[in-house]
């Protein structure tokens, strides 16, 4: 199976250009939310969790986000290793996943690929891409949240001018017809090249 990583910053419209592979009949992976399951389901996700941080990591069984969230803030040594921790559960998760897939190829819609070193795991990887301020505006008006709280989540993530040296392919999105269109050729670039 072909598998295709699709990754940009926060608020760049990696969900909006997944949904754009979905119209075309692509199955697609989102990380984020398969993630967010896990952690409440897996039990090696549990126990490591609750080694990491203690019994606090969960709460009548459930994760206990806030108490999680208030640890890893302001600590990027915590936050990577919550990150190993997850990270290679969800891989698990999509490669079986991807495996019961019928299609030409799947698409990983990841946040952090660049930034877990994955690109080698994938056959091309698309970037998303939008101006900074255009992204913390999306944000902004998706979420409840703060311009502070957007930008510190940014500073975890890699500068698109370094993304876009690894990328195959770049997808700027900003007018949403101009994106359907740039979707459109990737697809079929994809599909000539394998
Ligand atoms: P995150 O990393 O935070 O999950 P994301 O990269 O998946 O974000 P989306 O959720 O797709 O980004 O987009 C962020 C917000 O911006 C959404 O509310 C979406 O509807 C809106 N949006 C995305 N692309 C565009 C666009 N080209 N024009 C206007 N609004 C857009």
């Amino acid at each position: 199976m072909i598998t295709i990583g699709l990754t940009g910053g926060i608020g760049s419209g990696k969900s909006t250009v997944a949904s754009m592979f979905k119209d075309l009949g692509v199955p697609v992976y989102d990380s984020d939310q398969r993630a967010k399951h896990l952690m409440n389901s897996s039990k090696a996700i549990h126990d490591q969790l609750v080694e990491l941080l203690g019994e606090e990591a969960f709460l009548d069984g459930k994760l206990n986000r806030p108490f999680i969230a208030s640890k890893v803030f302001n600590d990027k040594n915590l936050l990577a290793k919550l990150n190993d921790i997850v990270h290679p559960v969800v891989r698990e998760d999509f490669v079986a996943w991807a495996k019961n897939q019928n299609a030409r190829y799947v698409i990983q819609e990841t946040a952090l690929l660049f930034e877990n070193k994955s690109q080698a795991l994938y056959d091309e990887v698309i970037l998303v891409t939008a101006p900074k301020e255009v992204r913390i505006g999306r944000v902004l008006a998706r979420d409840n949240t703060t311009r502070a709280q957007v930008e510190a989540r940014m500073d975890n993530q890699l500068e698109d001018k370094i993304k876009l040296e690894l990328a195959n392919f770049v997808i700027e999105n900003i007018d949403l017809e101009i994106t359907k269109e740039k979707v459109l050729q990737v697809h079929a670039s994809i599909l000539t090249e394998h």
